[in-house]
């Protein structure tokens, strides 16, 4: 047609760990077919903007070459399971890992077409019987509904946001002893402006399960989804609505009537947190890693600040390193000995990235997902509007006497939620240019769903729209409340009786 389509590719990385050889390639595959940007996702994956159409097929080809793959990524499937990448809390890690390895294998489509076409560069013969007549003994012949997200974590961090995963494992451990996983089931963030009938929903507990029981078990909550989720309408296809209105015991049951039983009563555990441990810190093992923060998930060079050259350079000269990708959209380099340190923390500062005060609190905390001008979904400004507009948030709060109070900020172009804002403190959430919703109220463990504080403001009113809650938060709050936990104690119940009032 002679037209030029830019195209988006995701990589399945499971767990988002990767060898610093597989990261060297992601990272030429970037500048010889994208944009010469890495974006990391919400999902521990990588992103390539402005792929052209000749660059598909080798990109594909080279990504499957380097043992990772694009199959599932995205589509109506279980796309890139998440694990935990932090290794300083317990050996137990390296067994969630291992068990989101082959969960990622277990729930695979097997379809030949995806290698044949992207590896072998040849069409599917649909005249061999064996093709034509191929069933996915998982996902039959029409899929599931809608996509199917899976993560595991390991408390007392949830820096998966485990609970907005339509399937989740968390970890329950004694020590460095993996007992098993409880299991939580239809969480989901995607909504539409104006659609009540569409609703973020945290994930339900529906039970216990040990190790090497999880296939078993995922399978069967995947199957629920495929043979219960609602086929008319997209909107309303994803796990949570039938977990919604089915209810958590109905799954329960559901599960081990397709198990045999391998659901027991949940376990207790608890969650303190969803941030990544910047800097340098100690591993379990004894080795150390190095989590550096990414601006709104972008790995590029900018004036002053070479993040990309520098991790290039790191994955040439430390190959035994590895590269894992956190879900809050940050690089954590792990396995590194002792005697490497100093090393590494001369290439990164001769090229302007610091592995200590990475960057202030606020953009610490936050997360943008791409929108314009690479998401066909846009209505909004996301990635690039962002930072401007935490530096007027911490202006805003310096003026108040609140700097140096971390508030978990997030802001997506479209109510789908992509870098999770229904659990942020506060959320701007794109409706139409320069013009956001605005939700406060989650919670610093991503334990609570937030709620609307305003219908839409404009960008540029930010300051008279947010400036009295701050000061109500300054003067109002007790001991050291955070944003969150002040908005859904003081402001939620005022913003209910201001709803009944007008309904
Ligand atoms: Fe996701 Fe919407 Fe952002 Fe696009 S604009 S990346 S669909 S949240």
């Amino acid at each position: 047609t002679g037209k030029k389509f830019m195209m988006m590719i995701r990589a399945r990385i499971p767990g988002g760990v990767m060898t610093a050889n597989q990261y060297r390639v992601f990272d030429d595959l970037s500048t010889e077919y994208g944009n010469n940007t890495m974006r990391l996702t919400t999902r521990q994956s990588i992103q390539f903007h402005g792929v052209l159409l000749h660059g598909l097929g080798p990109l594909i080809k080279r990504i499957n070459d380097s043992l990772l793959s694009t199959l599932a990524a995205c589509g109506d499937v279980n796309r890139n399971i998440t694990a935990s990448p932090t290794p300083a809390t317990t050996r137990a890690r390296e067994l969630v890992y291992q068990d989101s390895v082959r969960l990622a294998e277990a729930l695979a489509p097997q379809t030949k077409a995806y290698h044949s076409i992207w590896i072998d560069g040849v069409q599917l013969d649909l005249d061999d019987p064996e093709n034509k007549d191929f069933v996915d003994p998982l996902y039959g012949k029409t899929y599931l509904p809608r996509k199917f997200k899976t993560s595991l974590v390991i408390p007392p961090v949830n820096d998966m946001d485990v609970l907005t995963n339509d399937l989740g494992f968390i970890a329950i451990t004694e020590g460095d002893t993996l007992l098993g996983y409880n299991v939580v089931a239809g969480g989901g963030m995607g909504r539409s402006h104006g659609q009540v009938q569409t609703f973020p929903r945290l994930a339900s507990l529906i039970g216990f399960t040990k190790p090497e029981d999880v296939i078993e078990v995922a399978k069967a909550v995947l199957t629920i989804h495929r043979d219960y989720g609602d086929r008319t309408n997209r909107k309303h296809a994803r796990l949570k609505y039938v977990v919604q209105e089915k209810g958590a015991e109905w799954v329960t049951a559901e599960v081990n009537r397709r198990t045999g039983g391998l659901l027991a009563a949940a376990r207790p555990y608890e969650f303190t947190t969803t941030a990544d441990l910047y800097g340098w810190n100690r591993a379990v093992d004894g080795s150390l890693f190095l989590t550096l923060y990414v601006q709104t998930g972008r790995i590029k060079d900018s004036e002053g600040h070479a993040l990309k050259t520098a991790l290039r350079q790191v994955a040439e000269k430390f190959p035994h390193i590895e590269f894992r990708l956190s879900a809050n959209q940050n690089v954590i380099l792990a396995n590194i000995p002792e005697a490497d340190r100093a090393a590494i923390d001369a290439l990164l500062s001769s090229h302007g990235v610091k592995t200590a005060d990475q960057a202030p609190i606020l953009h610490a905390a936050s997360m943008a997902c791409p929108s314009l001008p690479t998401c066909g979904l846009a209505l909004a400004e996301s990635e690039r509007m962002l930072p401007g507009l935490i530096d007027r948030i911490a202006t805003l709060g310096g003026s108040l006497g609140l700097g140096g109070e971390e508030i978990i900020i997030r802001s997506t172009g479209c109510p789908n939620g992509c870098a999770r804002p229904y659990m942020a403190e506060l959320a701007f959430v794109g409706k139409a240019p320069g013009r956001y919703q605005v939700w406060i109220g989650g919670n610093a463990s991503g334990t609570r769903l937030n709620r609307v504080f305003k219908e839409m403001i404009k960008e540029a009113d930010v300051e008279t729209e947010i400036g009295p809650l701050f000061a109500r938060w300054k003067a109002e709050r007790v001991a050291n409340e955070r944003f969150g936990d002040f908005a859904a104690r003081v402001i939620w119940p005022e913003l209910e009786i201001a709803q009944a009032a007008a309904a």
